[in-house]
Order: structure tokens, then sequence, then C-alpha cells
């Protein structure tokens, strides 16, 4: 089942600058910072309330968090979902006729399972679907 949204994904181009922006802006520090190598992204996580911001930066220019700033500029780039059985959903998602970007949920940033459904399907909304990993 779909649950909350889990956090928010903004790509920024330099984390270092957007981290002391976002500190500015919700008073507090980002609590963990993240590289995720096998997406060439550096992450980092801030808490507002009971919500999750998380700030995507590319470190190679062949990341997509990179391709997605050359042609739409920094911003809001996908809204990630808690899921409680992440293969069970995305099979549910593939028979409703979603997109799925890798069907083999990998590792994210931040303990979690992840997979991305393409926004060409979702209303121009990259979607994200995550479990927590329990170990
Ligand atoms: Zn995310």
């Amino acid at each position: 089942m779909f649950g909350k949204i889990e956090h928010l994904g903004i790509a920024v181009k330099n984390l270092q600058e957007a981290n002391s922006t976002y500190e500015k802006l919700l008073g507090r520090p980002p609590y963990k910072e993240e590289l995720v190598p096998s997406e060439h992204v550096a992450t980092s996580f801030f808490m507002s309330g009971e919500n999750k911001i998380e700030l995507l930066a590319a470190t190679d220019p062949q990341s997509a968090i990179a391709k997605y700033i050359d042609k739409r500029g920094e911003g809001i780039h996908h809204v990630a979902f808690a899921v409680d059985d992440i293969r069970a959903e995305l099979a549910r998602l593939e028979k409703e006729g979603f997109t799925i970007l890798n069907k083999e949920p990998k590792r994210g940033a931040d303990q979690k399972l992840v997979a991305f459904v393409h926004p060409k399907g979702a209303h121009g909304v990259l979607v994200e679907l995550c479990q927590e990993i329990t170990e």
C-alpha cells in the first residue's frame, strides 16, 4: 500500500550552497548527508516538522540530476511515497499501465529501497516509491 509522502526531492546545482540556503529557510541544518554512487548524486536531508526534504546534486555530468538541471533548472524533482511492499506496488502500477524506470528496486539514500515511475504517465511528476530497509 501507498502511505505518506516520504519526502520531496529537490534538484540543486551545488549541495553546499543549497544546504546553507535550506538551513536558513528551515532554521536547522541537514540531519544527514549521503553520497549515492549508483546514482552519481550527493544528497542531504532536512526535517521540517514531520516532513522530509531531500536535496540532490549531481556528482557527475552523466547523472540524471545534471541532465534534469540542464533541461529544466533547479527545483522540485520528485515526490517520494512510502510503500510497505515495493515489489507488490511496482507490479500493481505496471498492470495499471505506468512506466517503471527501474523494475528491480535499488538501494537509495537514507536506508531505502527505491524505484521510480516515469513522469509521463503521472502528469509530469517523477514518482519515487520507497520502502524502509530493515535489517
Ligand atoms: Zn528521493
